[in-house]
């Protein structure tokens, strides 16, 4: 196998987390971990990892991280200067980016820029800027890897199909998320213990509820269409309650090609660092013998608006994207504070997609202008 150095960017979260098993388990090692605040948690993986450099996203939380790990030679350092010196860090081959929110598109672009293999969990980031950051991965000769797993099955999918002409349409499958099967009455009245309840998945917060919302799998479908250049009209979604098919390609001659697997994001975390090889790993095997019958059916847009708002964005193109994640973004921090009720969610993102302008061909400032005046239009509505 390659030998493989990362700099992980967002290293205390679960992607974070089930990153560094894999990197154990598969012999590689680290030049940077990054995390916004977790001192405690970083100063454990510091000591086991023993990176060059950590960074933490709060300049006092750095302090104290400086002072817990003052018995080693690891570099502190603090704030979006610090992320991106470990994304840019010249020791690593590959960046993975596992932050959560657009908070990881400065890095990821000063990523590519390096030319580094990119193992991109973030996908904040190519739903607001897909087209910048893929121009800028092609220009810069930067590969970019998918982490997450629906965006992993389509890459296993597509290996040795060399004319996507002859790709029909990429099916991604979806869990359903907690409240599959609810009307609109009843998810009026469910709680934030409730949204945070996956069926199948053990995720960040934010994540957990864009997947409560259905919001996760409209961002997916943007991602996938930057990541495998596919107009919005050749993508489709279906449901599938088991998480064991992870996304379908559905090729011209009516041959569909799946990846299977047990629903463990080590899996894709490691293909995308490992890739073009396989190496045995620590994610769990699917037992066919005892696994459930698998399942298919049809998404409910009009209850889980936030998926056919993503599904309208994605059509728009422009700066649709960065308006939709930014408003997704507000709305979801608002309903974890308590704020504001689960359906309020899907409101808020259609008050800010209807209000804030959108633009064709944005440059990278106008994405994040755009990004502002939507969480604005969120935080103010
Ligand atoms: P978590 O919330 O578990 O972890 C987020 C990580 O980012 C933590 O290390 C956190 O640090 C850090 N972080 C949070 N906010 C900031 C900030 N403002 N600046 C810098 N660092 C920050 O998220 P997940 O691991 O669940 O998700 C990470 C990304 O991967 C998301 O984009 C998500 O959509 C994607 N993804 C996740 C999957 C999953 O199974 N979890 C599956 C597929 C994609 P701290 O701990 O200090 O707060
Ligand atoms: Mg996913």
């Amino acid at each position: 196998m390659r030998t493989v150095r990362i700099s992980l960017l967002g290293s205390t979260g679960s992607i974070g987390k089930q990153t560094l098993e894999v990197v154990k388990a598969c012999g590689m090692s680290v030049g940077a971990l990054t995390a916004h605040s977790n001192v405690a948690r970083m100063e454990q993986q510091a000591r086991e990892f023993s990176p060059e450099l950590v960074v933490m996203m709060e300049e006092k939380a750095a302090d104290d991280l400086r002072v817990r790990l003052g018995d080693t030679s690891i570099r502190v350092c603090s704030g979006m200067d610090g992320l991106l010196e470990a994304a840019e860090l010249q020791s690593a081959d590959t960046v993975v980016t596992a932050v959560v929110g657009m908070v990881g598109l400065r890095p990821t672009m000063a990523a590519i820029r390096e030319g580094k293999r990119i193992a991109l969990a973030n996908k904040e980031t190519l739903v607001c800027a897909g087209e910048l950051v893929m121009e800028e991965a092609r220009d810069f000769g930067a590969k970019i890897l998918p982490v997450d797993s629906e965006h992993s099955a389509i890459f296993q999918a597509l290996e040795g199909c060399n004319h996507r002409s002859q790709v029909k349409r990429l099916i991604l499958t979806c869990s359903g998320g907690p409240f599959f099967g609810k009307t609109r009455e009843e998810l009026s009245s469910v709680t934030k213990a409730d949204a945070l309840k996956h069926p199948n998945w053990a995720m960040g917060a934010k994540i957990t509820i864009d997947s409560a919302t259905l919001m996760n799998k409209g961002l997916e479908f943007i991602e996938a269409m930057h990541l495998y250049h596919m107009p919005p009209e050749k993508i489709s979604i279906v449901v599938h309650r088991e998480s064991i098919i992870h996304s379908l390609v559905e090729y011209c001659d009516n041959s569909m090609i799946a990846q299977m697997g047990t629903p463990d994001m080590r899996l894709p975390i490691q293909y995308a660092l490992t890739y073009p090889e396989r190496v045995e790993g620590p994610a769990t095997p699917l037992d066919l013998w005892h696994c459930k019958p698998l399942t298919f059916a049809q998404p409910d847009v009009d209850t889980f608006r936030c998926l056919g708002l993503a599904m309208e964005a994605a059509k728009r193109g422009g700066s649709a994207g960065a308006v939709l994640n930014g408003a997704n973004e507000a709305a979801v921090a608002l309903f974890l504070d308590g704020k504001i009720g689960f359906l309020d969610i899907a409101d808020r993102v259609q008050y800010a997609m209807e209000t804030v302008g959108i633009l064709d061909n944005p440059s990278m400032t106008q994405i994040l202008e755009a990004d502002r005046a939507a969480r604005l239009a969120v935080e103010t509505m």
